[in-house]
């Protein structure tokens, strides 16, 4: 496989909390993430330095989720962004007081601004593609302040539907649900 220029090594960050070394399946479908080109995503829930829940989706099953939520809530998600942040600047300024460094692009909530050492809960996504993260669109956090702005903008639906998602991968309630943003 050609190196591409955005790609890293997995951060630790992105590995595992419970095995302590990076994600090897998808949790919905078992899919192996290691095999040559595959795309995957992760995203880590934190509550002060308490991971709350943590897993790896491949991007089959990715888009397969993305199609259960409504077109409204997708198109109020976008929008969301598309106000509240310039990805492009965000992403040149990263790579200029960060460089490859995935602790630097995520010590900020990326809607927000603000520290996420100040940040009472927070959540984490980043995009891999088999032994490697992209630093292409991703890796970014969000506040629980950005997160309350998301989850006001989506539907009873699409909130039950992560909420069903988020209670089957992880087992029991945690009121915190994946947002596969
Ligand atoms: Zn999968």
């Amino acid at each position: 496989m050609e190196p591409f220029e955005d790609f890293c090594p997995i951060p630790e960050m992105f590995y595992s909390f419970e095995t302590g070394e990076p994600f090897q399946t998808c949790n919905l479908c078992g899919k192996d993430l290691m095999e040559d080109r595959e795309n995957y995503l992760i995203e880590k829930a934190f509550k002060k330095d308490e991971t709350l829940f943590e897993y790896a989706m491949c991007w089959e099953c990715r888009e397969k989720m993305r199609g259960e939520i409504s077109q409204q809530s997708m198109r109020l998600i976008d929008n969301y962004f598309d106000e509240h942040v310039s990805l492009i600047d965000w992403r040149k300024n990263c790579l200029e007081s960060h460089g490859y460094s995935a602790e630097g692009w995520l010590s900020h909530c990326l809607v927000k601004g603000t520290s996420i050492d100040e940040t009472e809960d927070y959540q984490i996504f980043g995009h891999f593609v088999d032994h490697n993260i992209d630093f292409s669109g991703f890796p970014y956090a969000l506040s629980d302040a950005a997160m309350e702005d998301l989850v006001n903008l989506l539907s009873d639906k699409t909130l039950g539907f992560l909420n069903d998602t988020s209670n089957k991968l992880f087992g029991l309630d945690l009121g915190r649900r994946i947002t596969i943003f």
